[in-house]
């Protein structure tokens, strides 16, 4: 894989974005999805790691409709870098934090009428609308409501402008997921022949949007794959991990078999042993349970970690690395090519799933975007 290394940079832990990667699969969705349908990026929990300001830059000049977070604080972010942004806060935000939505021009899901009967109020004093989608509980019971008689009040209320109305799949199995769309469709069709309209009506995220294209209708809700990681079976798309993390050798200790390396001295040389220290840790968003199981690249070779891993820190057995030496690039996760860990593999040996493994990693480790 190509190392992209910043010597200007603050820090040698380095979380570095391929944009061209992130406009390519950007493209790839539009073009899968078709001029109907409006593709609205995901770009919560700090772009699932990427760094939220340049990558609703990069989406925003490729032309994406709305820019999709979880909370407000998020949205907040976003509005204060652009006026121009179109942002959807898919989660719930409380009564008192409510006008903030309003004053910043926030679509703002709803799905209880106290709730959109406040923002129509604060909306109403202020001279403007708020702008919504209604959230359709069809099965996954987290946000939503299957109450028909409820939205139908919503949708009466003089300060709301529901622009949209959506429901979340829960992809327990295909049968499981068709139901959920039933379910969703029975209440759009409902609401429709009261005379009610939206603009966009949508269900599909990553897997969603690939796998079934049925249910792609105006608008498709995508993540992960925004970022190039898979996770669906049936369909195909071609896209591209746009992150890899990188980092360079602080230290090398030459140490004799039987010694100790890190707390507790979990890990002892097996023989006489070369150890690199790396300046990443778990407060970089690294995990943990790593230890025994995960390892860098150097030179193009795995290296394991050995010892727990320490908050800022970790050691790895570069024994085995000819020449190698202090100042040596270290690659944490990568593409996969040449010997590197991709993200894949990393949430196979973490135990968790692709998105956690990126959305963990903090705000510590320096962002480089070439
Ligand atoms: C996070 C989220 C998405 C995107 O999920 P991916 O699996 O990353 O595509 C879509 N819709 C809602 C409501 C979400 O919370």
């Amino acid at each position: 894989m190509n190392i992209h290394f910043d010597e200007t940079a603050l820090r040698d832990t380095q979380v570095v974005i391929d944009t061209e990667a992130i406009r390519f699969n950007f493209r790839n969705i539009k073009e899968m999805c078709g001029d109907n349908t409006a593709v609205m990026p995901v770009i919560k929990a700090n772009a699932y790691g990427h760094g939220a300001g340049e990558i609703a830059r990069v989406l925003h000049e490729e032309g994406a409709v709305y820019l999709a977070v979880a909370t407000l604080t998020e949205a907040l972010e976003l509005r204060a870098l652009s006026d121009d942004y179109e942002i959807f806060i898919l989660g719930h935000t409380p009564d008192r934090l409510l006008e903030k939505v309003i004053d910043n021009r926030i679509t703002q899901t709803v799905f209880s009428y106290k709730q959109a009967e406040l923002l129509s109020a604060l909306a109403c004093g202020k001279g403007v609308k708020a702008r919504v989608h209604l959230k359709v509980d069809t099965g996954f019971h987290r946000l939503g409501t299957d109450d028909a008689g409820e939205l139908k009040k919503i949708l009466q209320l003089p300060g709301i402008e529901a622009e949209g109305i959506f429901s979340h799949l829960a992809l327990a199995s295909y049968e499981d997921d068709m139901e959920q769309f039933r379910r969703f469709m029975n209440m759009v069709d409902e609401l429709e022949r009261d005379g009610f309209r939206f603009k966009y009506k949508h269900i599909a995220d990553s897997i969603a949007c690939v796998d079934y294209p049925e249910f792609r209708l105006d608008m498709v809700r995508p993540g992960a794959l925004v970022f190039g990681l898979k996770g669906f079976h049936k369909g195909h798309i071609e896209i591209k991990q746009a992150i890899s993390m990188i980092t360079k050798i602080s230290q090398l200790h030459r140490i004799p078999e039987g010694e100790g390396v890190s707390y507790d001295y979990c890990w002892k040389a097996p023989r006489d042993s070369v150890i690199a220290t790396l300046p990443f840790g778990y407060a970089d968003g690294y995990p943990r349970n790593m230890r025994d199981k995960g390892y860098v690249t150097i030179r193009g070779i795995k290296c394991p970690l050995v010892g727990v891993l320490c908050m800022d820190q970790c050691m790895a057995d570069v024994t085995h690395v000819p020449g190698v030496s202090e100042d040596d690039i270290a690659v944490i996760y990568g593409d996969g090519t040449d010997n590197t860990m991709n993200i894949q593999e990393a949430s196979e040996l973490a135990g968790t799933n692709k998105n956690e493994i990126i959305a963990r990693i903090m705000a510590r480790p320096v962002r480089v975007y070439y």
